[in-house]
């Protein structure tokens, strides 16, 4: 053969040994197996309509605050009755007695009905995760006010996508997925806080990444902490809470 012939030939075999490669690639992933992952298998629980799912933590057993406590750990002062409790202006915040990092929490509030009261004195009350950082509760029903500052808001941080509000006096849901700050070794910031939210099933937060605590007067900045309460503010409103349930992330 001459050198033309070979070096023809060579390429051929090249070209095939290639191809044979793209096939064996190709083969790789028409195999439905190699793309299935069969664990960790995640726990199976239930979640009977129009109630709880069978691993939530719940945080309000309708009878008493007995999972609730005030900032200097004495008993939440709150009025407790039937499902529900209400905020006994005055009293003070209170804080759960177990702390979270990273959670989802379910928790149905209603403003109260009242006259001549509005912007944001008008139902005023929040989640703060890990004492921190607000989800603010208002009634935002036609009750002008800063927008960052209404219902749904990350106080100060965020307005809501959208304002879900319904009147005062009816029960409303806020479902939070928080994820909480994480820290270096040197205390600094690693990973910022976010949440996602729905409001009466409405999606208004979606992982919005906070700047550090929400805080009334000033910028917001993050301090180092560890798992810590979730707190509800008493913001002189008589805001009403009832089914009250967390699931740890
Ligand atoms: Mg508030």
């Amino acid at each position: 053969m001459n050198n033309n012939i070979i070096i023809k030939v060579k390429l051929i075999i090249l070209i095939l040994v290639l191809n044979t490669n793209l096939i064996i690639s190709a083969q790789e992933i028409t195999n439905p197996e190699d793309t299935e992952v069969w664990g960790p298998t995640p726990l199976l629980i239930n979640t009977p309509s129009q109630s709880l799912p069978s691993d939530a933590i719940i945080l309000f057993n309708e009878k008493s605050l007995d999972n609730w406590k005030k900032l200097d750990g004495s008993k939440a002062l709150w009025s407790v009755a039937k499902d529900t409790f209400t905020i006994k202006p005055g009293t003070g915040d209170i804080i759960t007695n177990q702390e979270f990092a990273d959670v989802q929490l379910h928790i149905e509030w209603r403003t109260p009905i009242v006259e001549n009261v509005m912007g944001q004195n008008r139902g005023n009350s929040g989640i703060f995760f890990q004492q921190r950082y607000e989800l603010q509760i208002l009634d935002s029903f036609k009750n002008k006010t800063y927008v960052n500052g209404q219902a749904g808001s990350i106080y100060k941080q965020f307005s809501p996508l959208v304002n879900a509000s319904k009147k005062s006096g009816i029960w409303q849901t806020y479902d939070i997925i928080f994820i909480a700050p994480t820290f270096n070794i040197d205390k600094s910031v690693k990973t910022n806080a976010s949440m996602t939210v729905f409001h009466n099933g409405v999606l208004i937060q979606y992982n919005s990444t906070l700047k550090g605590s929400t805080t009334y007067i000033g910028l917001p900045e993050y301090e180092f902490h560890g798992k810590d309460s979730i707190l509800l503010q008493d913001h002189g409103s008589k805001v009403s809470f009832r089914n009250i349930w967390a699931r740890e992330l």
